[in-house]
């Protein structure tokens, strides 16, 4: 694997089609990308705006015309053979709410082709572990969500129940009380995410849509152990971590306050410091990460920097009106890199 580092975190941007209610409502599209060699650009803004266009550059960049399975072979698939080889991985969508994050984790399961990239990593787990016949696998999985701060199980009957991380010298960070549900196959595992799915839009309201505020964290752990030269089992766990992150558009100070206040500066303070912690681990000269300053980042220390593999989806939207929040996510997004 390499040791570079910024080779190990890979940005790249999706942006959703032009919605139909945009479409009625006479929204322009303001966002050009265009892919060259080894990069991708975007441009975000029109000539003749007051704001002149703004123009950045990731590792890779897809428009309206990517679909699931593309996205999927292009961003995720990498990360999936390295988790089989023993390291961890994490995948993230970031973004403001609306522009595709749960459409790029999740997606539908029906039709087949629109399953997100949460869906297609278990189905190319299993598809490798059914290849290799000549060793063991165990795969686990649990489901969890953060917000403001606090950690709850997605697979628990008592969902609502808050759960503790703790640190242990040997092991490092875990959660106390987490469920974790061994999966035999594809059909196990995706009931598993259902279920999750189920209990994070529990007692929502439309109004009240909590599962944007919060972050939620899918891993598949991987367990292979296999019969070496030496003639003595070699075990190797990998740990894939898939999140479902919190949206990123700023809450407007006159109709925040109280718990909408309290919830907006935890969910910045959090995107933040993952932006940091992940600028950290691209910056040669910085030695200090710093995980330690959110729960996300505490709880993904083992699967962020060193040998681990990140891929950071940055969802934008291509309308005019969300000209503002698309900048914003381009530059957190870069500032990541
Ligand atoms: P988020 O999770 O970021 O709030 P969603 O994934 O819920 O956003 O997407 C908002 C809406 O846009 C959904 O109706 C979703 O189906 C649609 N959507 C998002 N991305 C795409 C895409 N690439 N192609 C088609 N529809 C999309
Ligand atoms: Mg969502």
């Amino acid at each position: 694997m390499s040791k570079n580092k910024s080779e190990c975190i890979q940005v790249v941007i999706r942006c959703r089609p032009l919605s139909k209610k945009e479409r009625e409502n006479g929204n322009e599209k303001v966002v050009q990308m265009y892919s060259r060699e080894d990069k991708g650009e975007i441009m975000v803004g029109r000539e003749g705006d007051e704001e002149p266009p703004k123009q950045f550059t990731f590792d890779k960049v897809f428009d309206e015309a990517i679909g699931q399975e593309q996205l999927f072979e292009e961003s995720s698939r990498a990360i999936v053979g390295n988790v089989l080889e023993g390291y961890n991985g994490t995948i993230f969508a970031y973004g403001q709410t609306g522009t595709g994050k749960t459409h790029t984790m999740e997606g539908e399961q029906k039709p087949k082709e629109m399953r997100g990239v949460m869906s297609r990593c278990f189905e190319a787990v299993f598809n490798c572990i059914d290849a290799h016949k000549d060793a063991q696998f165990l795969v686990r999985a649990s489901y969890l969500e953060i917000y403001k701060e606090n950690i709850r199980d997605l697979l628990s009957p008592n969902p609502k129940n808050k759960l503790i991380m703790h640190e242990k010298p040997d092991s490092g960070v875990y959660v106390k009380d987490l469920s974790s549900f061994i999966c035999k196959n594809y059909q196990e595992m995706q009931a598993v995410q259902n279920t999750g799915r189920k209990n994070k839009s529990m007692g929502e309201t439309k109004m009240n849509a909590r599962s944007s505020r919060s972050h939620s964290v899918f891993t598949l752990t991987l367990e292979c152990s296999e019969l070496g030269p030496d003639g003595k089992d070699h075990i190797r766990v990998g740990k894939l971590n898939m999140v479902d992150l919190a949206g990123s558009e700023r809450q407007s100070k006159t109709d925040a306050s109280g718990q909408r206040l309290e919830e907006a500066i935890k969910i910045n303070l959090s995107l933040t410091c993952l932006c940091q912690v992940i600028s950290a681990l691209t910056d040669t000269k910085s030695s200090y990460v710093p995980y330690r300053d959110s729960q996300l980042t505490r709880l993904l220390q083992d699967s962020l920097g060193g040998n681990t593999k990140t891929v950071m989806i940055a969802n934008i939207g291509p309308a005019d009106y969300n000209t503002d929040e698309t900048i914003n996510t381009l530059r957190w997004a870069s500032r990541a890199k």
